[in-house]
């Protein structure tokens, strides 16, 4: 995988050419949900073309329980904890397999759990250490406040790599950038330090409710139905054509209004 403005260019044509985006966080919780039969049941066999460790020594092993933060999808297990990334290419299936090998294989009693083409990778640190639980959008334990302080620590930061920071915004994707920028009527390329503390304010607040009206559209398969910028050609409040540009720091796909979408810079 190449490295810094190389990565961002290998990663839209990857985009480009496979139509779709990277699952964002509530897609996550979705799969979290899904999973839930399983928590708690045996693995009676386990196998998989992962390297990162011994899949059928998995065998034998009880779900503790499923975790998400922000696109990390957590699979805790008595001793330690599996870490699945869908990255660009990665899929699952529940209760079915496709002909591929699967990158995890885990059968149970009542079903089976298929990972594909997925990062997998193995956790022994105690997960309250490693996840800032308060950083994820779609977690309990999300704190607008700490969101908003980690923010004002990065002054420089454009409004647009902000919502990307997953530090800062954990689960948010470029869906969900785009959308949240359009509700809050701020350009992408402002500088977050420039916000008004109400708009600062209204940018993290919709970062939390567009990702629970995403889940929940997701889960309606109306998901697209429901995008007013990510992918539009024409503003719905003004008429005018939208920009698109790769912009940013991680010069992900934007599309914005020049007319509602106010430059606070
Ligand atoms: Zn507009």
């Amino acid at each position: 995988m190449p490295n810094g403005h190389g990565f961002y260019h290998w990663l839209n044509l990857c985009l480009w050419f496979k139509k779709t985006t990277m699952p964002e966080g509530p897609s996550i919780v979705i799969l979290k949900e899904a999973v839930s039969p399983f928590k708690g049941e045996k693995i009676i066999e386990a196998s998989g073309n992962t390297k990162v460790l011994d899949a059928s020594a998995l065998a034998g092993q009880v779900i503790k329980d499923f975790k998400s933060w922000g696109k990390h999808f957590l699979i805790c297990l008595p001793d330690f904890t599996i870490r699945i990334h869908f990255m660009l290419f990665g899929s699952y299936r529940i209760n079915e397999h496709t002909e591929r090998p699967a990158r995890l294989h885990f059968q149970f009693a009542n079903g089976e759990l298929n990972f594909y083409a997925c990062s997998v990778k193995v956790i022994t640190q105690p997960l309250d250490e490693l996840y800032d639980w308060t950083g994820d959008v779609l977690n309990p334990n999300w704190d607008a406040k700490r969101a908003i302080k980690k923010i004002k620590e990065k002054p420089a930061l454009l409004a647009c790599d902000a919502l990307m920071d997953q530090q800062i915004f954990s689960g948010v994707g470029n869906i969900i950038k785009n959308e949240v920028l359009f509700r809050a009527r701020i350009h992408p390329l402002s500088l977050v330090n420039k916000l008004p503390p109400k708009k600062l304010k209204e940018l993290v607040t919709e970062a939390v409710n567009y990702s629970y009206d995403f889940l929940e559209w997701k889960k309606e398969f109306t998901l697209k139905k429901h995008w007013l910028a990510h992918t539009k050609q024409i503003c719905p409040r003004d008429h005018v054509p939208f920009h698109r540009g790769n912009l940013g720091k991680t010069h992900r796909r934007s599309f914005y209004c020049p007319l509602c979408q106010v430059l606070y810079e």
